[in-house]
């Protein structure tokens, strides 16, 4: 779908997520995008050397979504890990918290659109290159593995650490994993089904207020 009738679906659809609002405002999804090409123009401002968006490549995207690692609240097990491959491991462990795929699959998608609205060409849209799109897929494929993720398709109540992902529309607003009920809906055509994780991808700029280190799973 080219970005203008992905964004003229959203608007179609406002508030597809139960607010009563009004019809005027923008959907969560638009409002999200706003603030996802707002958090990637401040990276590309801060980024040393500096980057322009024009000399952007799928590269500086990678580096980004790396980037937004630290800001994670999905636990990604090593592969020295005990619970390497565990869904439900029975005590904390060491292993770092890192952006959930889904999270980064719904981001990039978002970015991808709101790129070409912004008049950047299709033909050198950095966020659908080549290069990213497999970044994601090794991304997917080895959390899946690390996480133990089931391929059966069963929704679970579980613990902040695998609350399931919010709508792409709530990703980076959300720092507590505040509607784990949510299943994702990303319309990437998620094979591995029950792609559970965190809270989604944080905003750098709020996230000060959370706490990355800190291992969830106290119950
Ligand atoms: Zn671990």
């Amino acid at each position: 779908m080219d970005a203008a009738s992905e964004a003229a679906a959203a608007v179609a659809a406002p508030q597809a997520e139960g607010s009563p609002a009004a019809a005027a405002a923008p959907s969560r999804y638009e409002s999200q995008k706003r603030r996802d090409w707002n958090t990637f123009l401040q990276y590309l401002r801060n980024h040393k050397p500096p980057l322009t968006l024009a000399r952007c490549s799928g590269a500086h995207v990678i580096e980004f979504l790396k980037y937004l690692d630290q800001f994670g609240k999905t636990k990604v097990h090593i592969a020295g890990c005990p619970y390497f491959g565990h869904p439900n491991p029975p005590a904390p462990c060491a292993c770092p918290l890192k952006q959930a795929w889904g999270s980064l699959d719904a981001l990039i998608g978002r970015l991808r659109a709101a790129f070409e609205e912004n008049g950047g060409r299709p033909e050198s849209n950095p966020f659908a290159t080549r290069a990213v799109r497999i970044y994601l897929k090794e991304v997917r494929e080895g959390q899946a593995k690390a996480r133990g993720i089931p391929y059966e398709k069963k929704k679970r109540k579980r613990t902040a650490v695998t609350t399931s992902v919010t709508s792409a529309a709530t990703v980076m607003s959300t720092l507590t994993g505040s509607s784990p009920n949510n299943t994702i809906t990303n319309g990437a055509g998620s094979t591995t089904g029950n792609t559970t994780n965190g809270a989604g991808v944080s905003v750098p700029s709020v996230a000060a207020t959370a706490t990355p280190n800190v291992t969830a799973t106290a119950v």
